[in-house]
């Protein structure tokens, strides 16, 4: 077994094997990319096996780059670290300014959804937001809040979002422009 550095997938697993006849890539459970070759192939011989199958492979297989995977968990604690200090004071001034009381505030990495709200009464909102601009921010509390009142998305719950966000719409438009995952 060798490895080399590659420019796109990052540390390539060379694995040699007597039964292989011919080259094979996969990915690892590391999420690295392997490629089993015939015993005594050189890693010369593999990276020209890799170039030739370099297309098909971003194609087809899902490679983690770790030093992406590292990155992205590095941006990750960021942005926890700035939401902690910021979204339950935000979402405790807008409930206090609006008269609306809820059990707690939840952070959550979901990759799906800016905000919610349980019926025990807590609010879960998307470290995300950390990366949106302020307006859209207060949007997304905003209409956690109202569903206090309302458990739907009925005309009398966008009635209330609209009464303290009179810019809602453009708001909740603008928001589809990002991406709740870090
Ligand atoms: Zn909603």
């Amino acid at each position: 077994m060798s490895s080399f550095v590659d420019k796109d997938f990052g540390e390539v697993i060379v694995r040699r094997s007597a039964w292989s006849t011919h080259v094979k890539a996969s990915v690892a459970t590391s999420g690295k990319l392997t490629i089993s070759v015939p015993a005594g192939t050189s890693d010369f011989l593999a990276k020209r096996f890799l170039n030739s199958m370099r297309e098909d492979i971003k194609k087809k297989l899902p490679i983690k780059d770790p030093s992406t995977q590292r990155a992205r968990d590095a941006q990750k604690k960021i942005l926890m670290k700035k939401a902690r200090d910021y979204l339950p004071y935000r979402l405790d001034f807008w409930a206090t300014k609006y008269g609306y009381h809820y059990s707690g505030c939840r952070l959550s990495h979901a990759n799906t959804r800016w905000g919610s709200r349980s019926s025990s009464g807590t609010i879960s909102l998307n470290i995300g937001l950390m990366k949106v601009p302020e307006p859209l921010r207060d949007y997304v509390i905003i209409h956690e809040l109202a569903h206090i009142n309302h458990m739907d998305h009925s005309a009398a719950f966008w009635h209330e979002v609209g009464e303290h966000d009179p810019n809602y719409k453009r708001h909740r438009e603008q928001l589809k422009q990002f991406s709740p995952g870090v």
